[in-house]
């Protein structure tokens, strides 16, 4: 498994693959992986004939600074995982190999970046849009691999490859889940034992919500979701969406052409979790 540090090296190494014709598959993260990360990789490795993971620490996607600092990083690990799983090539560039000056990339994505994380967390999707842009332009890979678990992260970069027509197909891959239901995130290692633990009653309200919407009215089941999250004395709920898979708009009924999804944000303490169901596809 190679380490490469630069944009020059990588996207010289990529353009050379590609002209011997090798298929390319990439995966971002912020390291500090788990099961979730690894998912991704062996999709990509099962369905490419390379894999490419960066891992970086995107300041800009960081609306809060003790947000950014309390990240875990843990980069040795990092990449002993991803040479275990296959991964050809890590792409890990400094923040100063991304961001040399100050980035004045500005991106609209409309409704999308409005609603539910957009609303609590201003700048995120920006800072999101600025460095998958980078790294696409870095790393030219035929197909990039995202997890659902970022939902409408999902929605915002499928958005940024339409607008600007990069030539990339973007995988979606399914949330993978701690053994008690909690979504795997880096941030779980922020928690203590006891909020992990607690933390299941996330997946249970959301995999009821699923279950309830074949006898519940959108309404119902959103008083029903909040009273049940409200329960539960040591997390704070955030929001909780019941929304269109395409507009991310909130829906009054289960009409929609387009799939409904129900999403939610929770603080345990201070560390933030997001989760999400399929109600429709
Ligand atoms: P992150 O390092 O949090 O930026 O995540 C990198 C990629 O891994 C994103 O596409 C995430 O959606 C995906 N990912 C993170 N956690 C999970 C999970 N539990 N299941 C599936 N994909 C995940």
């Amino acid at each position: 498994m190679k380490i490469i540090k630069t944009i020059k090296e990588i996207h010289q190494l990529i353009i050379s693959l590609q002209k011997e014709g090798k298929k390319i598959g990439f995966v971002p993260t912020m390291g500090a992986l788990h099961e979730g990360h690894l998912s991704l990789v062996k999709s990509s490795v099962a369905e490419n004939e390379l894999t490419v993971v960066s891992v970086f620490v995107n300041p800009t996607q960081f609306n809060n600074k003790k947000d950014l600092e309390k990240y875990p990083r843990n980069f040795e690990q990092d990449f002993s995982l991803l040479s275990q799983n296959a991964c050809d090539i890590v792409f890990a560039p400094s923040d100063n190999e991304m961001y040399p000056e100050k980035d004045k990339r500005i991106f609209d994505f409309g409704n999308l970046d409005k609603v539910m994380e957009g609303k609590h967390r201003p700048g995120h999707f920006n800072g999101v849009g600025q460095i998958v842009s980078k790294l696409f332009e870095a790393v030219p890979a035929n197909s990039a691999y995202f997890g659902l678990k970022d939902f409408q992260q999902l929605a915002v970069i499928q958005e940024m490859v339409r607008q600007l027509k990069i030539d990339i197909k973007i995988v979606p891959c399914p949330i993978i889940r701690e053994e008690n239901g909690l979504a795997m995130s880096s941030r779980n290692e922020l928690l203590t034992k006891e909020q992990r633990d607690e933390a299941s009653f996330i997946f249970e309200t959301l995999s009821e919500i699923k279950k309830l919407s074949a006898t519940k009215s959108v309404e119902e089941i959103e008083a029903w979701g909040l009273a049940k999250i409200k329960e539960y004395k040591n997390f704070n709920l955030e929001y909780l969406e019941i929304v269109d898979n395409k507009t991310l708009n909130t829906v009054t009924n289960w009409q929609t052409g387009n799939g409904i999804s129900a999403c939610v944000a929770i603080f345990a303490g201070e560390v933030r979790l997001i989760d999400n169901i399929q109600i429709k596809d």
